[in-house]
């Protein structure tokens, strides 16, 4: 278990309690300050962090209680734990108002040893027991600050790629089924494309696959940046091969677009020295579009836009064809 070291300020204008009070307070988890005057306490408090304070009434220039009124009005003072050290008998001693509840007692001279260390003993029990609390909040609110961002990570990562920042296979599922509804409702077209880069495996043995994730991250940013539309939708579909859905867009419409992206991405001019199809990086796309109905499955599509894909490779990389 942890130990928490309670420092407790004893304040009185007499040298020779301030000594008999430490004496008798004297233990290892305890850290004892004194002050012989008001003023004295009062820097004190502010500079060090006092858990309770010990305080003398009857003082010359400022009493106990005026103490106590200056520290009420201090936020890093008023909650302090005061036990009022005092010789007014108990029938008129005067009682501190406004001072939080439960965190003000009296001990009356002569002072009896074991009424003072009980006294004291309960507050450093409730100062301990508040920090262990505090401790215990900050712990729990930083587990649930740490939780809340995994889990908002999660969610994100669930439909997203990581390394791409595009939708992943799963968010392509979820946006197509959208889209292909939406298409069926308003009687719309719906593209798609099929793109695949050319000899990657050329430049991944070439350049090493970290090499390969960066292209990886350029091919994506560039086709996203191709798209002119905010509806249209991009995704990494596998490995190297990414789809766009192209929603209210016919073949010419999706032949222009295609076209943007191959020439975009051979722009890049990203080396793949090795490949005999071109000296930089390129793509092939397969273009489709249908109408969509009821009676069509729409994983047909995909089908067709990847048939499309397999005719451009045949046909020397590099091109765009449609079904
Ligand atoms: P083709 O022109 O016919 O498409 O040839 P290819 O070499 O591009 O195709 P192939 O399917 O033979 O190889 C795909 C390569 O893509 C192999 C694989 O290592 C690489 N690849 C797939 N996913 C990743 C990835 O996340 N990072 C990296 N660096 N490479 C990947
Ligand atoms: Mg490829
Ligand atoms: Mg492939």
């Amino acid at each position: 278990m942890e130990t928490y070291i309670t420092n407790i300020l004893i304040v009185d204008d007499t040298k020779a309690n301030l000594i008999a009070l430490a004496a008798l307070l004297d233990s290892p988890n305890m850290n004892i300050f004194s002050a012989s005057s008001g003023n004295e306490a009062l820097k004190l408090l502010l500079k060090e962090d006092i858990d309770m304070v010990l305080l003398d009434v009857q003082m010359p220039e400022m009493n106990g209680f005026e103490v106590a009124e200056i520290m009420r009005a201090n936020s890093k003072t008023k909650d302090i734990p005061i036990i009022f050290v005092t010789a007014i008998s108990k029938e008129e001693k005067y009682i501190f108002k406004g001072y939080e509840l439960g965190a003000v007692d009296y001990l009356y001279k002569p002072i009896s040893n074991e009424i003072l260390k009980s006294k004291v003993n309960v507050f450093i029990r409730l100062n301990e027991q508040t920090k262990i609390i505090i401790n215990k909040t900050k712990a729990l609110e930083k587990t649930i600050a740490k939780l809340k961002q995994a889990e908002k990570r999660l969610t994100y990562y669930a439909r997203m790629d990581e390394l791409t920042d595009i939708l992943n296979r799963r968010g392509f599922e979820s946006e197509y089924e959208l889209e292909w509804a939406r298409a069926i409702r308003y009687n719309r077209k719906l593209s798609m494309l099929m793109i695949d880069i050319d000899d990657f495996k050329i430049f991944n043995d070439t350049y090493g696959h970290l090499e390969g994730d960066v292209c990886l991250k350029e091919v994506a940013r560039t086709i996203k940046t191709s798209l002119q539309r905010a509806t249209d939708i991009v995704s990494r579909f596998g490995g190297e091969e990414f789809i766009v859905i192209l929603p209210g867009t016919d073949s010419k419409g999706a032949k222009v677009v295609a076209e943007e992206i191959r020439k975009n991405i051979e722009n890049l001019k990203i080396r793949n020295e090795k490949s005999i199809n071109s000296k930089f990086i390129t793509v092939s796309i397969g273009i489709t579009t249908t109408l969509p109905t009821r009676k069509l499955n729409r994983k047909d599509l995909i089908e067709h836009a990847d048939k499309a894909l397999y005719r451009a490779k045949n046909s020397g990389k590099n091109k765009s064809i449609s079904e």
